[in-house]
């Protein structure tokens, strides 16, 4: 039995993990020259097994107005038609009871990854800076501890294990906290979520499944198009060659819908673009990831250096900006936590990458109308996270029809 991976980000990859020990052979094929290029090259390496609050939330409405016109820093808005079409669907989560709903479903994907990832570090020797860091969300005022305070709630009836925490509470876990210049009140926390980096996870078990034979990593490769006969997905071209296949499954993150729409199916991603910068350690790093919630960044530690990441652009595509965006963000970051990098360091890299967003903050998981393909895709904020729950599952659903 063969199966093709389309994508070889971090959810491809570890999806290529899970149908190799069901024992299929597996080709993972990907346009760029290496694993890992897409958004999980640099993003925040946080294992945000406790933080899974959706995107699409009452607050959200409320602050339409500001990022309509231009007034929240954090965000870039292009309105075309793509976006209005997947805004009208974003819009229509924004409710109290489908924010829940969607932040449980997504706990529960996230706190079984927390005991897959575990499971894959004992079989998978390799390492990829992981740490149980633990990660406090920092709280500027009543409005942000009385939604955090319902959230947490909400979560650990779920069996999260999040605490509201004073500020002095919170400084006690992570003396950096002293060294904030913003203000802020309280703080969430969260000690059992972890921090590594991604790409060396990806790269890592790319060279794990080469050598056990049963994964081949077909890159420089473009999939142009799925091929179906009788009703069922059978082959995908890849540049100039056919490839066959007994099943397909889709993980190229947010531009899976391309692809998919070729054959009928409109996964409803859009690309919500992000930035991070990487920068030696400064006098007061902190240890435990920390995210500002006021501002959406987050300062992770990873192998002693920061990782700042944030920003939330909905422009398409678009990567013209990216100079000024990731410039803007090293501003803020140096603003808010001026000890936490060494901000004048050469030794800075920037980045920039699309999370692949769905309306509800769900990933797409399974299989679709077209027999023998799959999808495994559409995780936004948190494809790291829930890299090995949807990997799993992703395989077992092959495993079901095949
Ligand atoms: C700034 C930022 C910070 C983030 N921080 C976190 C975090 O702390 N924790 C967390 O859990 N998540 C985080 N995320 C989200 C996470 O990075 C993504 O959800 C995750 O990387 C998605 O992985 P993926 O494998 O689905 O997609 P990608 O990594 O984007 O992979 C898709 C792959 O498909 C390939 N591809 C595209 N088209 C084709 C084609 N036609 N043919 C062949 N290959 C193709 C691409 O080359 C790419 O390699 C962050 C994202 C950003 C941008």
């Amino acid at each position: 039995m063969h199966v093709i991976v389309l994508g070889a980000g971090v959810v491809g990859t570890t999806t290529a993990y899970y149908l190799s020990q069901l024992g299929y052979r597996v080709t993972v094929v990907d346009r760029a020259s290496d694993v890992g290029d897409g958004a999980s090259f640099a993003n925040a390496g946080q294992l945000s097994y406790s933080f899974t609050d959706a995107l699409a939330k009452p607050e959200f409405l409320a602050s339409m107005p500001r990022l309509l016109l231009g007034k929240e820093p954090g965000t870039r808005v292009r309105l075309t038609p793509a976006l209005m079409a997947w805004g009208l669907l974003f819009l229509g989560q924004c409710t109290t009871k489908r924010a829940e709903h969607n932040t449980v479903a997504v706990l529960k994907t996230a706190m079984r990854s927390a005991e897959l990832m575990t499971e894959l570090r004992e079989r998978v020797p390799f390492e990829f800076s992981h740490r149980r860091a633990g990660k406090l969300v920092l709280l500027s005022d009543q409005a942000e501890l009385e939604s955090a305070t319902a959230s947490s709630r909400l979560k650990n009836a779920h069996g999260s294990d999040t605490r509201i925490l004073s500020r002095a509470e919170a400084v006690t876990i992570e003396p950096a906290l002293e060294h904030i210049s913003d203000k802020f009140i309280a703080a969430v926390y969260s000690q059992n979520d972890e921090v590594a980096d991604s790409l060396k996870f990806t790269t890592g078990l790319r060279k794990w499944l080469e050598e056990d034979g049963r994964v081949t990593f077909r890159l420089s490769s473009t999939a142009k198009k799925i091929v179906a006969r009788r009703g069922r997905a059978h082959a995908v071209v890849v540049g100039d060659d056919t490839i066959e296949a007994d099943a397909v499954v889709v993980c190229m993150g947010a531009w899976s819908s391309r692809l998919l729409r070729t054959i009928a199916i409109n996964p409803h991603i859009y690309p919500m673009r992000g930035y991070s910068i990487t920068l030696p350690s400064g006098e007061a790093s902190p240890t435990v990831s920390v995210t500002v919630l006021k501002h959406r960044i987050v300062f992770s530690n990873i192998d002693g250096f920061i990782r700042i990441a944030g920003f939330a652009d909905f422009a398409g595509f678009d990567t013209s900006a990216d100079i000024e965006r990731t410039r803007s963000l090293l501003e803020l970051a140096k603003r808010v936590a001026p000890d936490a990098a060494s901000y004048d360091s050469e030794d800075i890299r920037a980045w920039g990458g699309f999370r692949p967003m769905t309306p509800n903050g769900q990933p797409l998981v399974g299989a679709t109308a077209l027999r023998g393909l799959f999808l495994n895709t559409g995780h936004g904020m948190l494809g790291w996270t829930l890299a090995c729950a949807t990997g799993h599952d992703a395989a077992q659903a092959v495993l079901r029809t095949h």
